[in-house]
């Protein structure tokens, strides 16, 4: 594992209170005839995201629900793989469904997961996410929302890790190797 160090930081914690209203705005304005709502929250670096955009919403019944997805281990590079795990069993058939993920980089953990969700006949099914990497696409995936698209850089904080270290930062940074 290298060590790293905060390089910039990209968005301060009100850069983000403005990115996340601006998308509850469009969600509460897309929904506004949706009584309730199953949204799905990508764990883990999604949670602080989904912690604060629901609270934004104003659906009437909002069905909260975890899977993990992994696709890294302790390191900023994809193995390519991605393994899915619910933390509770959810219904999703007849349902509008909202997926809620912290960053899309090649697109290969939500692609999977919108084939495993549409399999299971949603009413509707949408994703959003806080950002988005397009460069880093490898495979084709449009989100629905997007709070900001980034330049190729790794990011730590505000739900996002590097070897599970960041999470806690309010604000997002970019981070690099440290050289001594
Ligand atoms: P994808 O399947 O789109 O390549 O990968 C998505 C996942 O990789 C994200 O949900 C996130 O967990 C991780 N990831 C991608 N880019 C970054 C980044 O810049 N910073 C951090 N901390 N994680 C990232
Ligand atoms: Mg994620
Ligand atoms: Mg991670």
């Amino acid at each position: 594992m290298k060590n790293m160090k905060i390089k910039e930081i990209m968005f301060t914690e009100n850069d983000i209170d403005g990115i996340v209203s601006e998308l509850a705005d469009k969600i509460n304005s897309d929904y506004k005839d949706c009584q309730s709502l199953t949204l799905i929250c990508v764990l883990k670096g999604s949670v602080i995201f989904t912690a604060d955009l629901i609270r934004k919403l104003k659906i009437p019944d909002i069905d909260l629900n975890f899977i993990s997805a992994s696709s890294y281990g302790d390191s900023d590079i994809s193995c390519g793989e991605v393994k899915f795990e619910s933390v509770k069993e959810f219904n999703v058939s007849n349902n509008d469904v909202l997926v809620i993920e912290d960053i899309v980089d090649t697109g290969k953990t939500l692609k999977k997961l919108v084939g495993y969700l549409k399999g299971k006949s949603p009413k509707s099914l949408k994703v959003c996410g806080m950002f988005d990497k397009p460069e880093r696409r490898s495979v084709e995936f449009e989100p629905d929302y997007i709070g900001r698209s980034i330049p190729d850089k790794f990011i730590v904080g505000y739900g996002l890790d590097y070897a599970e270290k960041y999470r806690n930062l309010p604000y997002v940074a970019v981070v690099e190797e440290e050289t001594v």
